[in-house]
């Protein structure tokens, strides 16, 4: 049975078509990839008018959950949390795409996405020198993407934390992928078993805090994990924070050396609209003196890279074409640094430049403030 709230709102929408803003939309042009045309068809569906089959499923799952709808919606339908709904519902009755199956199965057998070895999750961590972890009760917890794609970011944290005197635990090989891929693409099952199996070992450590490099799972633990806790009867006591946030609140204690650098900064979705964390990655770009250049659609308007909702794993070419997108913004806006706050986005756009003659270099905030620290 459909959950009754997705009929509800599919029937609230006033077709006025404002969230032609989609990044889907925009690289498509098709009405039916629009979020209009895509509660067109679930309507269309739930009155029985056309029938399930692949190339439906197919087409409601090419979102980025990026929440542009949601912010311009003229009737304020929660469309996040539908799309998501939907896809669960899908997914209840067996709809799962080939490559979300593979992401499955791979997370069953070594607990992330990418299908790395589970043994070799914390190698990043081993290989720094001098730089230790405590039993303190602020965990830090790095993510799948900073800890087998973007190493760097996560080694920088690491180091930051080191350098400013702020003690940190860390799970090692006891740190599993929080399941942000798997609710955004329905599969609700996968991250409520994600969520046990961190919420164990963060219990057993004596965890008060949970600080974040991925904006996904920020709002995954922040956002999600307190609403599974609820259903499966689990207090959930955690502050959860980003690491932007605690560099907002110890930027003004860093020495940083004088830099002559322009910087654009690329607020990530999950960070953005579905969290309401603008300003403080701002706040610390202009503090380290670097000069901030907006690009055209920023903050709550900001553009997607493409990357999130299972689009970039099971719809490359589309993700790329979104992602390039973006990077012909920052490119307008002549800095020299592309800025973000997530190793996925980091790792996505990095990639959606190879088609570019022009550069920029796309750095996480983290890397930047270790590059510009007064040695
Ligand atoms: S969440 Fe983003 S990608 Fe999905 S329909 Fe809305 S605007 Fe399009
Ligand atoms: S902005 Fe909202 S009301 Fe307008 S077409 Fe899109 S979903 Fe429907």
């Amino acid at each position: 049975m459909m959950d009754v709230e997705v009929i509800e709102n599919s029937n609230k929408c006033a077709r006025c078509n404002y969230c032609r803003v989609c990044p889907i939309y925009t690289v498509e042009g098709w009405e039916s990839a629009s979020p209009r045309g895509k509660l067109y068809t679930i309507k269309s569906l739930v009155n029985g008018e056309i029938d399930v089959d692949a190339r439906v499923v197919k087409e409601l799952f090419k979102c980025t959950t990026c929440g542009s709808c949601e912010v311009i919606c003229q009737v304020e339908i929660p469309l996040i949390n539908l799309w998501e709904n939907f896809r669960a519902h899908l997914n209840s009755k067996g709809y799962i795409l080939p490559v979300h199956k593979k992401l499955r199965e791979k997370t069953f057998r070594e607990w992330n996405p990418y299908g790395e070895s589970r043994e070799k999750r914390a190698d990043w961590f081993k290989d720094l020198k001098n730089l230790t972890s405590t039993n303190s009760d602020l965990l830090y917890f790095a993510g799948c993407t900073a800890s087998y794609r973007t190493l760097s970011i996560a080694r920088d944290t690491v180091e930051l934390f080191n350098k400013t005197g702020l003690d940190f635990n860390y799970a090692g090989v006891d740190e599993y992928c929080c399941g942000s891929p798997f609710l955004r693409t329905g599969q609700r099952d996968l991250a409520q078993k994600l969520f046990l199996k961190n919420y164990k070992k963060w219990k057993e450590m004596g965890i008060r805090r949970i600080v974040t490099s991925c904006a996904g799972c920020y709002r995954t633990i922040a956002k999600d994990y307190p609403k599974i806790a609820e259903k499966l009867d689990y207090d959930f006591d955690f502050e959860v924070l980003h690491t932007v946030q605690i560099l907002d609140e110890i930027v003004d204690e860093i020495d940083f050396e004088d830099v002559d650098v322009k910087a654009t900064y690329h607020d990530p979705c999950h960070l953005g609209r579905h969290m309401g964390v603008y300003e403080e990655p701002r706040r610390v770009i202009e503090k380290m003196g670097i000069e901030l250049i907006e690009m055209e659609k920023n903050r709550e308007n900001a553009f997607c890279c493409g990357a999130g909702g299972g689009v970039k794993s099971q719809f490359k070419e589309l993700a790329l074409a979104i992602g390039e997108l973006r990077v012909k913004e920052a490119l307008n806006t002549n800095a020299d640094y592309l800025i973000s706050c997530c190793p996925f986005c980091k790792l996505h756009i990095s990639q959606s430049l190879n088609n570019f003659d022009k550069n920029i270099n796309v750095l996480d905030i983290v890397e930047v403030v270790i590059r510009t620290l007064n040695k």
